[in-house]
């Protein structure tokens, strides 16, 4: 039955036609807004004709509106920036490093322009991509030769499977680590077809234990760096010197995965020191693999250096080319190596060596200075301090160091058992904020440290809306 006064739905063509319409089609398409409109024609087709909707809420300049939203919405991006304010500065969820300007403009500039990826601009003939980086990884380290891959999973997979196919594999039982993401050393050396041969036990290994283990089917001798956990009290190791000499005595490489990394010992800026990767291949290792995006400060790669002829047996397996990074990665990489060569800089220059060792009385001032305005937009149910925090280097690095910080402690002033439910809450509509807020809750509190809020006017300025939600 039709209501007599039922309110009537405009055509899709009129709606097309109208002024309040036509600037959503240049920016969306015609095909994403006949989508839209049809969608929300359709929705309100039956409550129209049974009289439920007053006449504005057919309107054109209405109806607009709402595809509008709804086109906004669909065609976010859901790559989205957030703040990490977690404490934890190389965040595997959250990206972990940032990149440094040079290497950012490099990105771009690989991005923009052909450029000699594969030419070697000397004879014109076709070059190879690992030669970009190659005079820069032998001014920094003294490596004879290096390839990049995607990551540093993808680098021990193929070193492993270039070096040790069919053949065992000899490690320490203190070593078979997990790294997140399901990355086991015992399930990649299966996959790299090496067989794990294991030797000592959790806590002790000793030179006795590789030694009564080589025989005739021994490919490898590998170390890996326990990056994300300590084992600590009754604990023994087998120092890389001393395992490369082994090694070499029986005519086998050593492999050894250093995870972090670094380039540069890192007490010079206060931080607790990573094995580097020049003391590794002083100390004998052959070939030496670490991630870009850890220590390092780079993109997401897999830096795999070492000598000439087992690099050259590397690259020639056919998975090389199934891991190798792209141009952009290159150029980035290239850009990050290039700051290591004025380490009296780097500090400054590195994002990500800056926010690792920017000091706790700078971070406490800019917790002091943003507290009240984040007290002002949470309103009298909560309670802001400035608190001493403890934060992390993250990605595995050094488990147990903690970095002296400060944080906004923020904290519900209700019943203890409506606290949970309380931060939860807060902590959905931190999230929920056009940059997205990234903090921890601990102690019946939610913290914010702020070792890494660069932009505070962006965090400042949002905080109005916090204000809203919360009223
Ligand atoms: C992090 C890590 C890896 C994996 O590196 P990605 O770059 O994340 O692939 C491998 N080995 C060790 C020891 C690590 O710490």
């Amino acid at each position: 039955m039709m209501n007599a006064n039922a309110a009537r739905l405009p055509s899709i063509d009129r709606l097309l036609r109208c002024e309040s319409v036509a600037p959503l089609q240049q920016r969306y398409g015609r095909d994403a807004l006949l989508a839209i409109l049809r969608d929300l024609l359709d929705e309100l087709r039956e409550p129209a004709r049974s009289g439920q909707l007053a006449a504005v809420e057919l309107s054109e300049a209405v109806l607009a509106g709402r595809a509008g939203e709804r086109l906004a919405a669909r065609h976010a991006s859901r790559v989205r920036r957030v703040f990490n304010l977690t404490g934890t500065v190389l965040h595997t969820n959250l990206g972990r490093a940032l990149l440094p300007k040079e290497a950012i403009d490099a990105i771009s500039q690989a991005a923009r322009y052909p450029l000699n990826l594969e030419f070697d601009l000397a004879s014109g003939k076709r070059g190879d991509r690992d030669d970009l980086i190659i005079g820069l990884i032998r001014e920094l380290t003294g490596a004879e030769a290096v390839t990049v891959v995607n990551n540093n999973a993808a680098a021990v997979l193929l070193a492993l499977n270039s070096l040790g196919a069919r053949k065992e594999g000899i490690i320490s039982r203190g070593e078979l680590i997990e790294i997140g993401g399901a990355f086991r050393i015992p399930d990649i050396m299966a996959r790299a077809g090496v067989k794990l041969v294991e030797v000592g036990t959790t806590n002790r290994t000793h030179a006795k234990d590789y030694e009564a283990a080589i025989g005739p089917r021994s490919g490898l001798l590998m170390r890996v760096h326990t990056s994300n956990y300590s084992v600590q009290g009754f604990t023994a190791s087998v120092a890389t010197r001393d395992l490369a000499a082994i090694a070499h005595a029986n005519g086998l490489p050593l492999l050894e995965d250093l995870g972090s990394g670094s380039l540069v010992d890192l007490s010079r800026w206060g931080l607790p020191k990573e094995p580097t990767v020049q003391e590794a291949l002083r100390d004998g290792a052959d070939i030496v693999t670490f991630s870009g995006d850890k220590l390092l400060g780079g993109p997401q790669a897999g830096i795999i250096l070492g000598s000439k002829e087992l690099i050259g047996r590397i690259k020639k397996n056919p998975l090389k080319r199934a891991l190798r990074v792209d141009k952009l990665t290159l150029a980035a990489l290239e850009a990050v190596l290039g700051l290591y060569r004025d380490p009296d800089r780097l500090g400054e220059r590195l994002t990500s060596l800056r926010l690792l060792s920017r000091p706790q009385a700078d971070i406490r001032a800019q917790a002091e200075r943003v507290a009240p305005a984040l007290a002002a937009s949470l309103g009298e149910h909560w309670q802001v301090s400035v608190e001493n925090a403890l934060g992390m280097i993250g990605s595995g690095a050094q488990p147990v160091a903690r970095l002296p910080s400060a944080a906004l402690c923020i904290r519900p002033q209700t019943s203890k058992r409506l606290r949970g439910r309380a931060l939860r809450e807060l902590e959905e509509q931190l999230r929920e904020l056009p940059i997205p807020v990234i903090g921890r809750i601990d102690d019946d509190a939610l913290w914010l440290d702020l070792r890494q809020l660069d932009d505070e006017p962006a965090f400042v300025s949002q905080l109005a809306q916090l204000r809203e939600a919360q009223a």
